[in-house]
């Protein structure tokens, strides 16, 4: 058996094993706004607390970490609150494999802050939270009799948390998943649109993909999308209605590149009577990112800008719906910056997903003015709008776009929900004493 020093090292399900012969199935790590620490649920646990405590480059004070084994097939589930004052914490849960605790709990903090940035910056009156399930690998993730009982698992955990943490789809995850834990818990949105969910949301995603494209042009003078040059990387759910929407816009031509060969002559065939160019990839070879055009849209995986890739960007703007595509989110930033690249965070133009679905509770409305402002040049959060601001004052102070996003995000992350306020907090307060006294 481990002892407690060493269990950030090990394998997730080294550290269930852990858990399971300390007879521990719940856990917590609370912050203590007063005190400046964390406090875990279980003394055993305390130095992984104090691990996070002192950690500079994901942890940002996030309110509190929460955790359960499930009973059959030993796995651990995550409910990652970062920041409840605009509101409860809004976010997706990720079915994942990790190599070790550490990178499952980085990965969840970095996803929770991040859900907290976006929705602060869409204006929307929600907080910022991730949940995580760590995969066991001694288990087929496909067979759909382990996927339910676990999302049921989910669901049920999150009914316990009391709603300090409400849910999402995010990747590993699929709509029947999100119908087992909708089957335990009210906790939850993006449920299949047959259960009154809002349904798939990579459409809208796309169009908030064109109105940051169409800021960064206004930003640099280079007026509309018309006879621009665009090059597309991945063409699955966000990438087909993105070449859609910008041959509508009148571009002059689109190159695409996909790892999947169904996907390339699909699109291929939908779009012949376009200038429209697609080609085969395989997973290393990011060349789609060095062609000669306007902008360049990352619509495929996470880390793509690094130090290897940014070098050889020949594009003005990059303005993409993938998830995290700075590598290193400083260093890449100023590498971007440097060079003179706008780069459009990808966490303000790809809000549409928790923008559809976070608010579906209140019912559905055609052409709902609430989702469709978002889209529009007038409304002070809009994609356009707040694209413009953050790269004007980026202009105005010399500091990359990110960091400048950033740090509108944290200052909108802090303005209290005007029904609810920190009600969140008030959640995790309550919890404190009574969820975990087993
Ligand atoms: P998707 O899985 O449907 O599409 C991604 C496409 O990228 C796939 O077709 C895949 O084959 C391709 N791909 C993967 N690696 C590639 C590579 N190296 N080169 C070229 N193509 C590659 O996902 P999606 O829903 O279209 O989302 C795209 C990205 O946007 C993801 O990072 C996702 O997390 C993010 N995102 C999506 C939404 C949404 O509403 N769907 C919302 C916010 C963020």
């Amino acid at each position: 058996m481990k002892n407690s020093d060493n269990l950030l090292e090990v394998h997730p399900q080294e550290f269930v094993e852990f858990l399971n012969q300390a007879n521990i199935r719940q856990f917590y790590f609370v912050f203590d706004r007063a005190q400046k620490k964390i406090i875990a649920s279980h003394p055993e646990l305390q130095p992984i607390a104090d691990f996070i405590l002192t950690d500079k480059r994901d942890f940002l004070e996030h309110e509190g970490l929460f955790f359960r084994v499930t009973e059959k097939y030993d796995t651990l589930l995550g409910a990652f609150v970062h920041r409840t004052v605009r509101g409860q914490a809004a976010g997706g849960v990720r079915f994942w494999q990790y190599d070790n605790l550490e990178s499952y709990l980085r990965d969840g903090l970095r996803l929770a802050k991040g859900m907290t940035r976006k929705n602060a910056l869409a204006g929307i009156w929600w907080g910022g939270g991730k949940g995580v399930i760590s995969h066991n690998p001694s288990l087929d993730k496909n067979d759909p009799e382990i996927r339910a009982y676990l999302y049921r698992q989910y669901g049920e955990f999150l009914t316990a948390l009391r709603g300090c943490y409400v849910t999402a789809e995010d990747a590993g995850t699929n709509v029947t998943d999100m119908h087992n834990v909708f089957s335990q818990t009210r906790f939850t949105t993006c449920i299949p649109a047959g259960v009154g969910g809002s349904g798939n949301p990579s459409v809208p995603t796309a169009s908030g993909i064109v109105c940051g494209m169409e800021a960064a042009l206004d930003f640099l003078n280079l007026g509309n999308l018309e006879g621009k040059t665009i090059a597309i990387q991945g063409l699955g759910n966000v990438g087909q209605p993105l070449v859609k929407f910008l041959f509508e816009k009148k571009v002059k031509k689109i190159v695409a590149a996909d790892i999947y060969p169904e996907l390339v002559d699909k699109t291929s065939a939908q779009f012949s009577e376009y200038n429209f160019e697609a080609y085969l990839v395989d997973r290393s070879d990011a060349s789609i990112l060095f062609t000669e055009c306007d902008i360049v849209s990352p619509c495929a995986t996470g880390a793509i800008l690094n130090k290897t890739t940014i070098p050889k960007i020949q594009a003005k703007i990059i303005c993409g719906a993938a998830n995290n595509q700075l590598e290193d989110a400083a260093r890449d930033d100023d590498l971007l910056h440097e060079r003179g690249i706008v780069y459009v965070p990808d966490f303000l133009t790809n809000r549409m997903g928790i923008v559809t679905c976070a608010d579906e509770q209140f019912g559905y409305v055609t052409s709902d003015p609430f989702i469709e402002q978002h889209l529009t040049r007038d409304w002070e959060f809009s994609i356009y709008q707040t694209t413009l601001r953050v790269l004007n004052e980026s202009g105005k102070t010399g500091v990359p776009p990110a960091r400048v996003a950033m740090r509108l995000a944290d200052e909108l992350s802090m303005q209290p929900h005007p029904i609810f306020g920190h009600r969140g907090q008030q959640i995790i307060d309550s919890l404190m004493n009574e969820l975990f006294s087993e």
